[in-house]
């Protein structure tokens, strides 16, 4: 692993943002459990998402559909025949690989001398469950996306609410995928959560590609308004031998990590596949009846934080600093005493501590010594840290220190929410 990687995951562990999966029982490839400050990261990414996506749009609404769907949605959608990828077995040690990951099978070349592979088979992704008492159990799956849940309300949608094409339906949830080599930290998971919007258009090759464009740079420009380096993005396009099963055409959108330019959002041009699988028509007001055609955004929230956290991650003349965008940052603020035993400044410190929780997520540190405490939020990715000192009995004011500046401000209490909050923006 590349050591900027290493110390993201040692840093992830350390500070409860995430962990391996099952880990008192040796843990489990492919599955990862986020801690205290993961779980607030990864809300605030999905919070800013459907902030962006749902609430900040007209055209587009929300949806949360059932993880577990009838089978023969699976076998509509194509899931079952042809959501596959290619699987290859080394003939000496019989580890298996993705076939169309050329430099890991290199890598693995040279771990053997006589290395040889097995021809390509296709491995279905789809992870099976089987539901109910009586034998046999009915088989079902776990979704491996979680567009199809948005496809098969598409009338449900149209019908109990004002929507008219083009308007788009937004998910967040979790998708499951068998992969064959789960691996670079959580970047190949086997369970992990998607954030996607299905907009509906009229068929039509003109209006789609301008959509398609829209999109790509509406999402673009999420990623880099919420800090991500613009030099470390780039689209790529799909080759036509790559694209899934039901695009049209397909653009990424890709980080350069550690391990590589790696894909964390796909465009989908999905045309009229699902709609027209299931079945599914729309009618317009002036009685037109046609299948709308789909363009898709689909990004990763687990790709997204990590993305997120090695992008933010610094070390600056020893000091280890997350530069999180603020709205990202597991808490917005941290509210120290400047010295713990001394009750006149811990009591203020707490009135100024409880009044900033009601809306800020607040942390609390009376530990150690203030440059210790600084090290510890600047580590975590803390924007902002608050000290109650003697002048604050005298004159009512704060310090409020930068993380990213380390500069120090002095700001009135009564003053303090509505200062962070024009900072937070
Ligand atoms: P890959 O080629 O890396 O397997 P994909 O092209 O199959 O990914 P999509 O089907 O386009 O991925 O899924 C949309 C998004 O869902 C991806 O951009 C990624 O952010 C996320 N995603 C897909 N598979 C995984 C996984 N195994 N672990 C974590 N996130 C994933």
């Amino acid at each position: 692993m590349d050591s900027k990687l290493e110390k993201v995951v040692a840093l992830a562990k350390r500070r409860g943002f995430i962990y391996p999966g099952s880990e008192i029982y040796g843990g489990l490839a492919g599955f990862w459990d986020y801690g205290p400050l993961g779980v607030e990261l990864k809300n605030n990414i999905k919070r800013q998402w459907w902030q962006k996506m749902v609430y900040e749009r007209e055209d587009v609404v929300g949806l949360d559909a059932a993880i577990i769907m009838n089978p023969e949605v699976w076998k509509a959608s194509g899931h079952l025949e042809a959501f596959t990828d290619p699987l290859v077995e080394c003939k000496v040690c019989h580890k298996r690989f993705r076939a169309d990951h050329e430099e890991v099978l290199k890598a693995h070349e040279k771990e053997h001398k006589n290395t040889s592979w097995t021809q390509p088979k296709t491995f279905n992704l789809m992870t099976e469950v089987y539901l109910g008492v009586t034998e046999p159990k009915e088989k079902a799956y776990l979704r491996g996306e979680i567009t199809q849940g948005v496809f098969v309300n598409f009338s449900n949608v149209v019908d109990s609410t004002r929507v008219k094409i083009p308007f788009g339906i937004a998910q967040i949830g979790k998708a499951f995928r068998n992969e064959i080599t789960p691996g670079n930290f959580t970047y190949r998971s086997r369970e992990f959560e998607q954030m996607e919007l299905e907009y509906f258009i009229k068929p039509d090759e003109k209006e789609s590609k301008k959509t398609f464009d829209y999109w790509k740079e509406e999402r673009l420009k999420w990623y880099v308004g919420l800090g991500m380096d613009k030099k470390k993005l780039r689209f790529r396009e799909h080759a036509a031998d790559e694209r899934a099963h039901y695009a049209r055409f397909a653009e990424d959108i890709e980080y350069q990590a550690p391990f590589g330019w790696s894909e964390f959002e796909g465009i989908h041009h999905r045309g009229d596949w699902d709609l027209g699988r299931h079945k599914l028509v729309y009618k317009s007001d002036d009685g037109e009846k046609y299948t709308p055609w789909v363009i898709e955004t689909s990004g990763g929230v687990d790709r997204a934080a990590l993305f997120f956290l090695l992008d933010a991650y610094h070390e600056d003349e020893g000091r280890l600093v997350l530069k999180l965008h603020p709205r990202l940052a597991p808490y917005k603020v941290a509210v120290f005493p400047l010295l713990a035993n001394k009750p006149e400044l811990v009591e203020k410190a707490k009135l100024v501590f409880d009044k900033l929780k009601l809306s800020f997520h607040a942390t609390w540190d009376d530990r150690g010594n203030i440059g210790k405490r600084y090290f510890s939020q600047d580590e975590i990715g803390t924007p902002w840290c608050i000290t109650v000192d003697f002048d604050s009995l005298k004159d009512n004011t704060v310090t409020v220190r930068d993380r990213d500046t380390a500069k120090q401000e002095r700001i009135d209490i009564d003053k303090l929410s509505s200062h962070l909050q024009t900072k937070l923006g």
